[in-house]
């Protein structure tokens, strides 16, 4: 359709240029003018105050009819009277009245709606038909308009002057130029025309000109087409019972039903909500084809169009990555229709794949509120995607991370084994896991994990640590340290009946608990240094002893036989040289053992005897043989006593030569060599 806009002040020739383009195009001519002056000429007649908006009810069941150049007030043919002077000189004060023009505004686009046009006025260009084809600014000089207009009248057998008749073109022009609602201006893309020194043909001429122009101009434009959930605007051209009818730009044809508008309510008149001339947007729903023409019939929403704008809400949604609450209303192979809140012209689809639930459970889901997050939003399909599985993982994730803050190291908890390997066992603790390291099992040493723990078993275990979401747990630590426990059971000084485990060179291996066992060095076996372990104590047998010493850091225990027993060197005290009389016990590498009362002590080989060079000491004194010594050294503290049989020996010899040695200075006075031999001899005992 093909609509032209002749705007301009009054007298520049709109009414009489327009009908004659009207009739030369073919084109139906509507004079908005002529409008204006039916809506002045019934409120002079109602004689109501033409500046008061309110008494202009009677807009509401007032009818203007056009039919050719003819228009009718109320069924009235009231062509000629709207030309009145009064009417004339009052035009412009209904005219600037909200109420009126808008009453106006929407007969002008009815009547103009799927038509071809021309329509003249003040507002056409910049209000009543934005979208006009050809927009022509019809100006001239106000002497110019002035003296068309006295002209006209005086041919109508009305005289006025000249000065007069300028006076009220000036008048007007203001008035309806400086109105607040739609003043008369030149529209931006308005052609504008001075016809003051043009005769009506030469502006006639120019304007079939410019029609053409534009006519071949959209005639070898793309054709224009929508698409799927493309936006649109168009102006209404038919309203039916179920139906609107709108026209898209490019000739483009588009329907829309009922049961597609956002907000309809079964049983709603359209024709109460929509008229003719109305502008229309929306969404392409879908495409089809007009049978009548074979061109594209496109079907509109504006459930869509509302959709679209409402989809935003899941935009927030799934950037949040919120769980939202939704409603299962349809359930299919496929997955869910789901609806949320009041969004119900949005589809919110839950895919079967996103279910965390088998297929059998999925349809019990039907009319369920269900927890889901947005993992997807179409804009274009007006489609939202959700997941009720990723829901359910962050609602664990959240009850797991709930959990795990609620846990303290050194907190004691219940658990299953899920799982062993040979490092540990991984514990269930609800709806956490821990670890069981091998090493928390036990405090001895575990070799195989499986040997203590069974999938399943039930188990209480300690955390012993909490780091970066990790769970230590210990068994281990359930239980006291067998160093612990043994600290209890044995402490410095008691004296207990060990039981040997071992005999060993450094001593005797004696339990003392299931884990730990203690050593007696051999020195603590007895006083008597030649008392030995072998022959004396078999492994498995008891021996009575004391605790020595308990070395936390080494975890070791030492123990003493030789401390039950009486310590037998407490009363010796022999000074060295004293001479004793001792039993060689045994014969030993480097000399022999001997006895004295009821301690032990040495005689090393090389102080046996000066007489002969022996290896052994029984190759004088063999074991049992009683025989004098003297004591060399006596250390009680040390438990050490050394005898010496030759220095005995050697001092018995020298007290026998010094007996001869008397008995000859008794005999003989010369004793030169004698006394010499003497001090030599002193000499070599010190
Ligand atoms: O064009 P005509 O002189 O018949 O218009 C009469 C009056 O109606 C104008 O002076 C103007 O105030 C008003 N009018 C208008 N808007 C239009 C047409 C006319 O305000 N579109």
């Amino acid at each position: 359709m093909f609509k032209i806009a002749i705007d301009g002040p009054a007298g520049s020739g709109k009414s009489t240029i327009s009908k004659l383009l009207s009739s030369k195009l073919n084109f139906e001519h509507i004079d908005t003018g002529a409008m204006y002056r039916a809506i002045t000429l019934k409120a002079l007649k109602l004689g109501i105050n033409l500046e008061n908006e309110d008494e202009y009810d009677f807009l509401d069941d007032t009818i203007i009819e056009l039919d050719h150049d003819k228009i009718f007030l109320d069924g009235v043919d009231v062509s000629k009277e709207i030309r009145s002077v009064e009417v004339t000189t009052n035009a412009s004060t209904p005219a600037k009245l909200g109420r009126v023009r808008t009453c106006l505004v929407d007969l002008q686009r009815k009547i103009a709606a799927s038509k071809n046009v021309i329509m003249d006025g003040r507002d056409i260009g910049t209000v009543v038909l934005p979208n006009a084809d050809l927009k022509i600014y019809l100006d001239a000089s106000c002497e110019c308009r002035a003296e068309r207009r006295r002209l006209e009248r005086s041919l109508a057998g009305v005289e006025k002057s000249f000065e007069e008749t300028l006076q009220e073109i000036i008048v007007r022009d203001h008035k309806d130029s400086t109105r607040a609602i739609s003043p008369l201006k030149v529209a931006d893309d308005a052609i504008v025309i001075d016809s003051s020194n043009l005769t009506i043909e030469e502006v006639i001429n120019k304007i079939i000109g410019l029609v053409n122009e534009r006519v071949n101009k959209s005639m070898s434009e793309k054709v224009i087409t929508f698409t799927e959930g493309q936006e649109v605007v168009g102006t209404i051209i038919n309203v039916s019972k179920e139906a609107i009818y709108i026209e898209l730009e490019g000739e483009n044809k588009a329907v829309i039903y009922d049961n597609d508008m956002a907000g309809y309510v079964e049983g709603q008149k359209l024709r109460d909500y929509y008229f003719e001339g109305g502008e229309f947007k929306g969404l392409v729903k879908q495409i089809t084809k007009d049978n009548r023409s074979n061109k594209p019939l496109y079907i509109l929403s504006t459930k869509l169009y509302k959709a679209r704008e409402e989809i935003k809400v899941f935009d927030e949604l799934k950037e949040k990555d919120e769980i939202i609450k939704a409603k299962v209303i349809h359930v299919s192979n496929a997955g869910c229709d789901l609806l949320y809140k009041g969004h119900d012209d949005i589809k919110v689809f839950l895919p079967a794949k996103n279910i965390y639930l088998n297929e059998k459970a999925l349809h019990s889901l039907r009319g369920e509120m269900i927890d889901v997050v947005v993992t997807n939003v179409d804009h274009e399909q007006i489609k939202v995607i959700v997941s009720h599985s990723a829901a359910q993982s962050k609602i664990r994730k959240a009850a797991k991370e709930a959990a795990y803050n609620a846990l303290q190291v050194g907190d004691v908890v219940e658990g299953v084994v899920d799982s062993v390997t040979d490092f540990g066992a991984f514990v269930k603790l609800g709806e956490l896991t821990g670890l069981l390291h091998r090493s928390e099992l036990d405090h001895k040493l575990v070799r195989n994990v499986s040997d203590q723990v069974k999938v399943g078993q039930n188990i209480t275990v300690k955390v012993i640590k909490l780091e970066e979401g990790k769970i230590g747990l210990s068994v281990r630590a359930l239980t006291p340290h067998p160093w612990d426990v043994l600290k209890e059971q044995y402490h410095v000084g008691d004296v207990f009946e060990g039981t040997v485990v071992k005999i060993i060179n450094a001593g005797l291996i004696i339990k003392l608990t299931e884990e730990y066992s203690g050593l007696m060095p051999n020195v603590e076996f007895s006083w008597r240094t030649n008392e030995r372990i072998e022959g004396n104590v078999n492994e498995g047998d008891t021996i009575k002893v004391q605790v020595m010493a308990i070395d936390n850091n080494k975890k070791k225990v030492s123990l003493s036989h030789r401390a039950t027993v009486e310590n037998l060197w407490a009363n010796i005290n022999i000074k060295p040289g004293t001479v004793i009389n001792v039993e060689i016990a045994a014969i030993q590498e480097k000399g022999a053992v001997v006895n004295y009362e009821t301690i032990s002590g040495f005689l090393p080989v090389n102080e046996v005897t000066d007489a002969k060079r022996i290896g052994k000491v029984d190759e004088v004194y063999p074991v049992g043989t009683k025989v004098d010594a003297i004591v060399l050294e006596c250390d009680p503290g040390r438990a050490k006593l050394v005898v010496s049989v030759k220095k005995l020996e050697n001092q018995k010899e020298r007290a026998e030569f010094d007996r001869f040695l008397e008995k000859q200075e008794s005999e003989t006075p010369s004793t030169t060599l004698a006394d010499l031999l003497g001090e030599s001899l002193k000499k070599f005992s010190e």
